[in-house]
């Protein structure tokens, strides 16, 4: 089965959740943290939460005193969103309305027709996550764990959580490979972390760096080695070449799996 991240690897989130950290950082402190900056907060692998990161990097710009977690909350809403994130978001103004999307409903097509189950572990906001999978890629109830589901990437919990529920069996060497696909160091712990839990199954760390990276041949060598080195099993070109790594990594073919119901039932 195939779980993926979905910022950075189903949508390009640049001119979205990276720019609202960055201009809630501005908002706060009048300073504006690059992106080189970003990329190196979330390299160390525990800043997934795009609240949690404008916060520290205003702790270590040294800004004082630090906004309350709930007003921050609010600005980054403010700038992402554009309107209310539970409303309708056609009256959304933010910049979540310019999202280039990496794949496109093709693509999950022939992964089913491949006897492939998918789904979706991401941090980003239910709101927002259902926004691109089910607006934009027009995917009927896509599996899905997102913020508050579980806890935060580098915690395997969502990851077991839905791997379980698509294997419908207990994960171990009955069940079926588990490839998770993401962009960040903490994607790549994630199943690191999920294998310690779960020795006995077959997982697969698949990383592709973010798109803002690939006009930059350096600084996306630099990032494609820290998530080398941090585990990951293959770098890809981009999201669309996963089939074929798959092929490369797994040259057995899969046993063809259907996806159980979603959501699970008790
Ligand atoms: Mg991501």
């Amino acid at each position: 089965m195939l779980l993926f991240d979905i910022d950075g690897v189903i949508r390009d989130v640049a001119g979205s959740y990276r720019r609202a950290l960055a201009e809630t950082v501005h908002h706060f402190s009048g300073w504006r943290p690059d992106p080189g900056l970003i990329d190196g907060l979330k390299a160390e692998g525990h800043w997934n939460n795009d609240w949690e990161a404008s916060l520290e990097l205003l702790r270590r710009h040294g800004h004082q005193p630090l906004p309350a977690f709930e007003r921050l909350v609010e600005v980054f809403s403010g700038f992402y969103f554009g309107g209310d994130p539970e409303g309708d978001p056609s009256q959304w103004r933010g910049f979540i309305g310019s999202e280039p999307l990496l794949v496109e409903r093709s693509f999950f097509e022939r992964l089913g027709g491949a006897g492939l189950a998918w789904g979706f572990v991401s941090g980003a906001e239910p709101p927002s996550a259902r926004y691109v999978l089910a607006q934009r890629l027009r995917l009927v109830d896509p599996p899905l764990i997102a913020m508050g589901d579980a806890p935060d990437k580098p915690d395997p919990t969502g990851l077991l959580q839905l791997a379980r529920a698509l294997a419908a069996c207990e994960l171990g060497p009955q069940a079926p490979p588990v490839a998770y696909l993401g962009d960040t160091v903490a994607d790549v712990l994630t199943v690191v972390r999920a294998r310690q839990a779960c020795p006995h199954q077959r997982f697969l760390a698949l990383a592709v760096a973010p798109p803002h990276l690939h006009h930059d041949p350096a600084a996306r060598q630099a990032y494609e080695q820290r998530l080398r080195a941090a585990g990951a099993d293959a770098v890809l070109p981009a999201t669309t070449a996963v089939v074929a790594a798959l092929e490369r990594l797994l040259p057995t073919e899969p046993e063809p799996l259907l996806s159980a119901p979603w959501p699970p039932r008790p």
